[in-house]
């Protein structure tokens, strides 16, 4: 199961450009989950493991798209009203019992087939507010095109058509087509497993507050990546809080790579002489690289032990999320055999005047409103610190600001990245 080509990315010491980190994780990671088989009220968000071929037409027969009455175009007369006997009935679930004559029109209601007969049989639907209804005789005027409100079998999907990709994450609209083709479940990767770390000795569970000295916080991230993780549809494992300490953060890390797909540690990557987990890593496996030009973010690393892949990301709340989504969330999607892994962004005008250094991907935090001109614009929250959570909930998304700008201006249009698109 080496997920993992154990080379190491080139990078000098100098800050990785974050295009090379993603670029260098596509070439290496391959797909580690195996298929299995998810029933179609279990499917949701669960990656494709193979395409799907229908086996059958949809609609599986010609049947009409309102209520009306079917009849054979050509016993309509062009030029005046013709008037046509109803003798039959045909329901949704009901077909009709007989075949259709000419010279007769048939009762019919949405989604019910089209009465067999000569030459294929009634070929044409009347919608009902198109006509009248004289004792038991139906009354057309001219106009009617032939073929009106009938839906031809197989028109939706033909038999033999591939509905659906391997590799889709699967949303509702896959799914209920799946159903429409008579597929009762589908074949799906299993669920990657994750473990995940905090790192910090004033890191403490919400709810230990017996525990907790002073100087201590609350673990945000474990919690949080917990819920990004369990978004993208992981097991996750939650093995804690690792303390301050190499041969401890070694000592957990060893048994986690063992049965897991991917491990995820936040904080302790930085170069300070508190941060452990990047002699843990080496000591263990490798790092490919551990300072990434991007902001917030700077110290996320990546790595494997053996051959487990493993993510460690910035201890700053923010900082996490955004290297997770940026970084984390497309390896993640490879891992789990998704094809789709960048999201969309959405070109919108800057409601702000930014400066930026050089060389390094900037993500600022926004809110989308309408300009007074009625198009969409972002505002910026006022403050940026990488650990300024609650920014992260006041904001629908982040502006992209690739390396080589340096200079926003106010009204200049900007990459748009919402959070619905990479959070479902
Ligand atoms: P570090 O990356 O370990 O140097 O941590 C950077 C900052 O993030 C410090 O202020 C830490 O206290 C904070 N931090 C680290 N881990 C967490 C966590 N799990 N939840 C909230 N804040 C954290
Ligand atoms: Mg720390």
């Amino acid at each position: 199961m080496a997920q993992l080509r154990d080379d190491c990315f080139a990078y000098g010491g100098e800050l990785l450009p974050t295009r090379e980190a993603l670029a260098a994780l596509a070439a290496r990671l391959e797909p580690v989950a195996e298929a299995e088989s998810a029933p179609l009220s279990a499917a949701l968000g669960r990656i494709l493991a193979a395409d799907i071929v229908a086996t059958r037409d949809v609609p599986p027969h010609d049947n009409t798209a309102v209520d009306g009455y079917a009849v054979y175009f050509d016993d309509l007369d062009p030029k005046a009203e013709t008037r046509l006997p109803v003798t039959g009935r045909a329901a949704a679930g009901h077909p009709m019992d007989r075949p259709a004559k000419r010279g007769e029109a048939i009762r019919i209601f949405t989604g019910a087939p089209m009465p067999e007969g000569e030459a294929g049989g009634p070929d044409t639907v009347i919608m009902q507010e198109d006509c009248r209804i004289e004792g038991r005789e139906l009354i057309v005027a001219p106009g009617i095109a032939r073929g009106s409100n009938r839906r031809a079998r197989g028109e939706d999907v033909a038999s033999g058509q591939t509905i659906l990709s391997a590799g889709l994450r699967l949303r509702a609209q896959d799914i209920g087509l799946a159903a429409s083709v008579g597929r009762a479940d589908l074949p799906v990767r299993r669920p990657l497993r994750v473990a995940i770390f905090s790192t910090g000795d004033e890191v403490y569970d919400p709810g230990d507050d017996d525990e907790m000295p002073g100087g201590g916080i609350y673990d945000a991230n474990r919690y949080c990546l917990m819920a990004l993780l369990q978004g993208l549809g992981c097991a996750v494992t939650d093995l804690g809080i690792l303390r301050d300490e190499e041969p401890a953060i070694r000592a957990s890390l060893e048994p986690a790579a063992a049965g897991h797909d991917l491990i995820i540690t936040s904080g302790g990557m930085s170069t300070g002489e508190e941060d452990h987990v990047r002699a843990a890593v080496e000591a263990l496996g490798r790092i490919h690289f551990w300072r990434l030009a991007i902001k917030p973010g700077r110290p996320v690393a990546m790595g494997q032990i053996g051959a487990t892949p493993f993510f460690g990301l910035p201890g700053n709340p923010v900082a996490m999320m955004v290297t997770f989504l940026y970084l984390t969330r497309p390896a993640i999607l490879r891992l789990a055999g998704a094809s789709a892994l960048e999201p969309h962004r959405y070109r919108v005008r800057a409601g702000f005047d930014y400066r930026k250094k050089p060389r390094r991907r900037e993500f600022v935090r926004v809110r989308l409103c309408r300009d007074t001109d009625g198009e969409w614009t972002t505002a910026k929250f006022p403050r940026e610190g990488a650990g300024i959570l609650d920014s992260m909930v006041a904001a629908d998304g982040l502006v992209e600001l690739a390396e080589d700008l340096t200079q926003l201006k106010c009204g200049s249009m900007v990459d748009f990245l919402p959070f619905t698109e990479v959070m479902p």
